[in-house]
């Protein structure tokens, strides 16, 4: 097997032959070229149709009937004057990834000739079947159907032959059946919000966007290496494998020069994104050997979003020409880092400001001020929701191990700010400050500019870290759809930004001045967010302790921390912004545990059937080996000297012995076990079972696998190792 696995390396990748290499032409001369953008608008639609469409992007109003059909017919020329032969609706089902149909734009003419056809009805909505998408149980009680909708505000693009319509997904009563439709609604919820607090300082301010930089970590094996690993096809991981002798230990991969296969795959992606209008911007390898990490110039969150799921879409499909496979799972080995998705977040005005770039005079750094310390509170009052929302099996394996951020959710903000944040909390405590006071105070907040150009004291170890300009979520996994997230993270923030305006226009009616106001509101929600502010290690077992002392939780398991889905606070949040009913928040937290459930399900069915016809027979095989050997020296030797020779091998057959009954008692308790927690037919309890009862077996099982790998001969072995899938040359 050993040499199997050593001639089937796909290594033999010849550059110049490549035939999807990169255009020689700068980047920005082809980019977009595959989107119907502004640009391609302007130029295929009527006057009157391009401005409805930037209407709707930029306001969110409808597109009528007859303007659509202008807009399908301009899109439809462009589309096939680019080759295009289908046309699909686009969109993020519950599942964790797209989901389109194709249909030919053919169609019979008036008189009967062949046509490419497309118009407005079929631009704005489809009604694909829908009926195998998770729903929650959403669709149980009325109808399967399903309908897509158009999005105006995400540009449609062409892959391959197909112009693909990136849409919302719904059920025929209305309720969202997909990520997009409650992103797009908390987007629009923290735009109003935000809209509403910036009129305190800036009446020219009317829309304000969440901007999102998405840094996506992947692994790269060699394809053939892949197609040898049953566990890692299935599950996305490996479920066995002893550490290699040298993985990250010696750190000389992180940073590293990116080998020429690598490129030559990174290339060719980037190009194909470019086109897509993905504007990638960094490349560089990360700390684990085959780790990578791409990260785009932040977009608008919605596009950003969509450019994410497209991109991660895209590398998989990429990588086959390139003979590789990409890993997005969260730890898909054990002993080296796993993979996040670190979300950088911050929110934008039509005036052209960051409101979390702090600002050259008094007035913007008071708004800068009031955007951090909301965005603290907002942190703090829907840390178990943020938790949640990263919740995955996948991300089990990073939340609470010592290489990503914990589960216990906290803001950096960096000693700077941290002292002017204890400064305004003590300044303005004392309420009847002399005038001299006041002015002190507030240059203290005058000074935030030039103090945060030299804060480079960034903390890799905070799960939500105020990085200079932005916040970065780092907590999410590789693997995860950042609409899941952002949903969360905007919603939470735009419900604080409403009640900020609230407590500030109470005091405004009692005649409190403006600024006045707004810095004692600040002030009391700098003291209220405290708990969740910590600059220390958050990977330590002191922040435990703390965390747990300051009433933050730390929940490990993911079934559980779903639960601050289903929570007053949460189905409040929701309900109040309109951004999800209570039945479709239910929905979603039913559908990821049973996801968790089917995803450990199937990791402990490959578990099993890889031990028993993989692992056990080869150990058996060199057993008996041994056995053999030992009989013959038995034969050839004398007693003494037998006893002398054998001693070792009798040790490692014995040894070898042990480790099968293990295996094997540990799979029959597995199976067992899964019996019992199938029979559940609560959602929650059936994964929590898996979590409490069955995933524990796998790392169990595999302990003895991988000491079985030790001492089984290699040329037996039936897998990859590590020390093979981990190296690309
Ligand atoms: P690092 O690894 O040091 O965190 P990177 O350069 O890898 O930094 O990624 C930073 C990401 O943050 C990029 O995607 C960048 O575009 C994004 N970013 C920068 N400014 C903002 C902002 N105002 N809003 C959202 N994302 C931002
Ligand atoms: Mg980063």
């Amino acid at each position: 097997m050993a040499a199997i696995r050593f001639t089937a390396l796909s290594s033999a990748y010849n550059r110049e032959a490549n035939p999807y290499s990169s255009p020689k032409s700068p980047v920005s001369e082809y980019f977009g070229s595959n989107v119907f953008d502004k640009k391609k608008m302007k130029k295929y639609l009527s006057r009157e149709a391009y401005e409805h469409i930037q209407e709707a992007i930029e306001k969110g109003t409808r597109i009528d009937r007859k303007i659509a059909d202008q807009i399908a017919s301009g899109m439809k020329a462009w589309a096939v004057e680019m080759g295009a032969t289908h046309y699909t609706h686009w969109f993020q089902p519950l599942t964790e990834g797209t989901a389109e149909k194709h249909d030919a734009f053919l169609d019979y003419g008036d008189n009967g000739d062949m046509i490419e056809a497309f118009s407005g009805k079929l631009l704005a909505q489809q009604e694909p079947d829908a009926s195998s998408f998770p729903s929650g149980g959403i669709r149980n009680t009325f109808e399967a159907r399903g309908y897509t909708a158009w999005d105006p505000s995400s540009p449609a693009f062409i892959i391959g032959r197909t112009l693909s319509i990136p849409t919302i997904f719904v059920s025929y009563t209305g309720e969202a059946l997909d990520n997009k439709t409650p992103l797009l609604k908390a987007l629009h919820a923290v735009d109003k919000a935000a809209v509403d607090v910036c009129q305190y300082f800036d009446k020219d301010v009317t829309k304000v966007i969440a901007t999102l930089g998405v840094e996506q970590e992947y692994f790269l094996i060699d394809e053939a290496l892949y197609n040898a690993r049953p566990d890692i096809v299935l599950t996305g991981r490996s479920l066995m494998g002893h550490a290699s002798a040298k993985d990250q230990q010696l750190e000389d991969h992180y940073f590293g020069s990116i080998p020429e296969r690598v490129t030559a795959f990174i290339e060719e992606f980037e190009t194909e994104a470019y086109k897509l209008g993905i504007p990638i911007k960094t490349r560089h390898d990360e700390v684990a050997p085959n780790q990578f990490e791409c990260a785009p110039i932040f977009e608008e969150c919605n596009l950003a979003v969509d450019h994410n799921v497209l991109l991660m879409d895209m590398m998989r499909r990429i990588a086959r020409h390139h003979k590789f496979s990409v890993l997005t799972h969260e730890k898909p080995f054990n002993h080296v880092n796993g993979s996040g998705k670190h979300c950088n977040w911050a929110l934008a005005t039509n005036t052209g400001v960051n409101l979390f770039s702090p600002g050259k005079n008094p007035k913007t750094n008071l708004q800068f001020l009031t955007f951090l310390v909301n965005t603290l509170k907002a942190v703090h009052k829907h840390a178990d929701l943020l938790r949640a929302s990263v919740a995955s099996p996948g991300n089990a394996h990073r939340l609470g191990a010592n290489e990503a951020p914990p589960a216990i959710i906290s803001a950096f903000i960096g000693k700077q700010l941290t002292d002017m944040l204890n400064k305004i909390e003590k300044k303005v405590s004392n309420e009847k400050m002399t005038p001299d006071e006041k002015i002190e105070l507030k240059l203290s907040v005058i000074k935030v500019p030039s103090i945060l150009l030299d804060n480079t004291d960034r903390n890799r170890t905070s799960p939500f870290a105020f990085t200079g300009n932005k916040f970065e979520f780092r907590a999410v996994g590789s693997s995860a759809n950042p609409a899941v997230p952002m949903i969360a993270l905007n919603a939470a923030v735009a419900e604080q930004l409403s009640e900020f305006k609230k407590d500030v226009d109470k005091l405004i009616e009692r005649d409190v001045k403006k600024d006045e106001a707004i810095f004692q509101v600040l002030r009391q929600y700098i003291t209220d967010s405290k708990p969740i502010r910590f600059e220390g290690n958050n990977y330590g077992d002191a922040w435990k302790k703390e965390a747990q002392k300051r009433g933050l939780t730390n929940i490990t398991n993911p079934v559980e921390a779903l639960d601050a889905y289903l929570t007053p606070n949460s189905k409040k949040l929701f309900a109040s912004l309109d951004v999800m009913s209570e039945r479709e928040n239910e929905a979603r937290a039913h559908i990821r545990w049973d996801n968790y459930t089917k995803r450990v399900q199937i990791e402990a069915r490959v578990m099993g059937d890889l031990v028993m016809n993989h692992i056990v027979p080869v150990a058996i095989r060199y057993q008996s080996e041994l056995v053999e050997n030992v009989k013959g020296l038995k034969e050839l030797f004398n007693d003494k000297e037998y006893k002398e020779l054998a001693s070792a091998r009798l040790e490692l057959i014995r040894t070898i012995s042990q480790h099968i009954s293990y295996i094997k008692a540990k799979t029959n308790d597995m199976i067992e076990a899964r019996k019992v927690a199938n029979k559940i037919e609560d959602e929650r309890e059936k994964a929590m079972a898996y979590a409490t009862k069955i995933f524990c077996y796998l790392d169990d099982i595999r302990y003895h696998v991988d000491k079985l790998e030790l001492i089984v001969d290699d040329e037996y072995w039936p897998l990859p190792k590590y020390r093979e899938l981990l190296f690309i040359r």
